[in-house]
């Protein structure tokens, strides 16, 4: 008969828990943490490509930012951060990686219900990079629906802090499917678009590039994109956009840590502008790739273990 081990139900990876390093296969968490039985965390997820963080900093600055607005702030220095973040990364083998650091509110030794009572706890791990849209896809480009499911409202969870609240997003994903789309942008209560799971929406209108200003978490790849556009002087309006609007765009696009720049060609099966890869589109997507090389947006993997 065939033996499996933990090790074959896994990605390749690596993961810091209880302050060390183990394999990802072996990392555990106690079922009576808050994280787990709340979703009480919070979490960022940070790219290495060809052995290079990308805008590493930022992401920290967002971590740090998160966990304090949930009174559970990371105990842990950025210069260690960045040691534990690389260390997962370079003792994984990965060259590519999506590397992932999260805060819980921990437990409590009594099983208190007062959040106060427990141990804040502290996790990372690397694992392969993955994509929203695969590099072989990207001149076909995605085709999203526009969900029925709202986004959570930003005075019930405050999607600036990047959280784990996604039965919204996730249902939003099977609506999609449901209708024969690959993925689904959401809305907030007057059907403006906000976000998908795990990225932010771009729509390009008269040369214009606009994206939500609130209601949506304030990615770093749309961070980028804004400064990239500087760049280009494309303008860039920060503003709610109706579902109309969107229809109308020439050109619409996602952004995520998590593939970075991918074109949405067809919204509910029909084509936003020519239905393909546009130019303003492909020449961000461009400059975001170079940037992963540029001193300024990027630090290798063995100059943070140096
Ligand atoms: N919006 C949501 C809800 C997300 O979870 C994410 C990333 O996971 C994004 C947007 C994109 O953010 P970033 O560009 O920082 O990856």
């Amino acid at each position: 008969c065939e033996i499996f081990y933990m090790k074959d139900f896994f990605p390749k990876g690596v993961a810091w828990v209880n302050s060390e390093f183990v394999d990802i296969s072996e990392a555990h968490i106690p079922i009576l943490d808050w994280g787990f039985l709340r979703s009480d965390a919070t979490y960022d997820v940070v790219h290495v490509w060809k052995g290079r963080f990308f805008l590493l900093d930022k992401h920290i600055d967002r971590f740090f930012m998160s966990s304090k607005k949930l009174k559970m702030p990371c105990e842990i220095s950025r210069h260690k951060l960045k040691k534990i973040l690389a260390g997962c990364v370079k003792q994984s083998g990965l060259e590519n990686a999506y590397v992932e650091m999260i805060q819980t509110r921990g437990m409590s030794p009594t099983f208190d219900r007062d959040p106060r009572k427990s141990n804040p706890r502290f996790i990372a791990f690397a694992v392969p990079f993955g994509w929203i849209l695969k590099p072989e896809d990207i001149e076909i480009g995605l085709d999203a629906a526009v969900t029925k499911i709202k986004r959570i409202p930003p005075n019930s969870v405050d999607p600036t802090i990047k959280n784990y609240h996604w039965l919204d997003l996730v249902s939003g994903m099977f609506e999609a499917y449901d209708r024969g789309h690959q993925t689904g942008i959401l809305v907030d209560e007057k059907n403006n678009i906000l976000e998908g799971p795990g990225f932010n929406i771009f729509s390009l209108n008269k040369n214009v590039l606009m994206t939500p200003k609130k209601g949506v978490l304030q990615g770093i790849t749309r961070g980028a994109v804004i400064d990239i556009a500087k760049e280009l002087r494309l303008p860039v309006k920060l503003e709610s956009i109706s579902i109309k609007k969107l229809m109308s765009s020439s050109e619409i696009f996602a952004t995520s840590t998590a593939g970075g720049i991918m074109p949405i060609t067809k919204i509910d099966g029909k084509k936003i502008g020519l239905g393909n890869f546009g130019e303003t589109t492909r020449k961000l997507y461009k400059i975001y790739w170079e940037k992963h090389f540029d001193l300024d947006w990027s630090l290798s993997v063995e100059e943070i273990l140096k």
